[in-house]
């Protein structure tokens, strides 16, 4: 049952921890406000620009964004269009999936591009699984489009075998960039 009201689960978190539909749509949009603060993503009075896209992490940024815009001052515009920063919808998935692929390829100057906040980009999906955005598309009901699923590769292929073992992996090779950053 629902941690918080008892009502019929739709998430599960890998700590066991439950949640039904209007929690789990309260809690995605709690942590996507969340992660604009805590990352200083977004500052007041800026143009933040973001690519219509119609797969689902694209749909859930936009609504999200135009939610966010609601409560603060600042200025969103769809691509192209002259911006401060450039929103896109990187997740934890994606975002492990390049931190590891730089590792492997010893590309050290790659993985500064795998933080949340870049000198133009923002990232505010960063804290997300794939299919936490995907449950929040579909709960929403947003439009998306269901075949631009790529085919995954062989290190995507590798990490997802890993999270399945050891659930939270994508988490904490994320966790583990942002204190190697913390320290510099
Ligand atoms: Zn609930």
């Amino acid at each position: 049952m629902c941690k918080l009201c008892e009502k019929k689960p739709v998430y599960e978190f890998t700590n066991k921890r439950k949640l039904c539909a209007r929690c789990f749509v309260n809690y995605f949009q709690k942590k996507f406000l969340y992660t604009l603060r805590k990352f200083n993503m977004i500052k007041q009075g800026e143009v933040i620009g973001y690519k219509k896209t119609n797969d689902f992490k694209g749909v859930v940024l936009e609504y999200l964004l135009k939610m966010a815009n609601e409560k603060s001052n600042f200025t969103l515009v769809k691509l192209p269009n002259k911006t401060d920063k450039i929103a896109i919808d990187s997740s934890l998935d994606s975002e492990s999936e390049n931190i590891v692929t730089s590792i492997i390829k010893e590309n050290a100057s790659g993985l500064k591009e795998e933080l949340p906040v870049g000198e133009k980009i923002i990232k505010p999906l960063y804290l997300f699984l794939d299919e936490e955005i995907l449950l929040y598309a579909r709960l929403k009901k947003l439009g998306f489009s269901r075949d631009i699923k790529k085919r995954k590769d062989k290190i995507e292929n590798f990490i997802d075998g890993l999270e399945k073992k050891h659930p939270e992996v994508k988490r904490a090779v994320v966790n583990s960039l942002l204190e190697i950053y913390k320290k510099i």
